[in-house]
């Protein structure tokens, strides 16, 4: 149960604009092409689940491998996973996960979006302190995109992931942002 992101379900319900992307884009590949015209972004927290890699697995997903290495050279330590399950607990996965990546696992108790604590005080021995300069990028609105939104950091939205999912909250997530951005117009 991430009673993290139930709290802020209801945070939503009460500012729905905290469940709107800062930019939207329907596949990991697609991430780079944003990015390159942010020249402020000096960070990124990238979310794991059906955002790089399949569900369940701790790899880059082999068709991102180009985009992943990309991303890699250009934030050179400055590039953390955190997902809401590797990492998590602590069950040898966020080690697997590193060494399949080259990159770093947050370890973290509190799920996202309630984690932003964690990953900045990660940055800060980078150097990075400014939340609006760490870029946010995941599947979820209820947890990677609200977390940007509430921190003020932005977040990149990718809406159909790895493979477009049917779960419940997943078609919620698709509708209401399509509901906002539309009302928002
Ligand atoms: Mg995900």
């Amino acid at each position: 149960m991430n009673i993290s992101g139930t709290l802020n379900f209801f945070k939503v319900l009460l500012q729905p604009s905290l469940a709107i992307p800062t930019y939207s884009v329907p596949t990991f590949d697609h991430v780079p092409s944003i990015l390159a015209n942010l020249p402020e972004i000096h960070a990124l927290v990238i979310d794991k689940d059906n955002c790089f890699a399949i569900d369940g697995t701790d790899s880059v997903y082999p068709k991102y491998a180009d985009t992943w290495k990309l991303l890699q050279t250009k934030y050179p330590n400055r590039l953390l996973i955190v997902s809401n399950s590797t990492g998590t607990r602590n069950d040898g996965r966020a080690e697997i996960l590193e060494s399949n990546t080259g990159a770093a696992v947050l370890r973290h108790t509190t799920k996202k979006p309630g984690c932003f604590p964690d990953i900045l005080q990660y940055f800060s021995k980078h150097g990075i302190n400014n939340p609006s300069s760490i870029a946010v990028i995941g599947d979820r609105v209820l947890t990677d995109v609200v977390m940007g939104n509430l921190n003020n950091a932005p977040s990149i939205w990718v809406s159909e992931g790895v493979e477009l999912s049917n779960g419940i909250f997943q078609v919620f997530e698709r509708w209401l942002v399509n509901y906002l951005q539309k009302k928002n117009k």
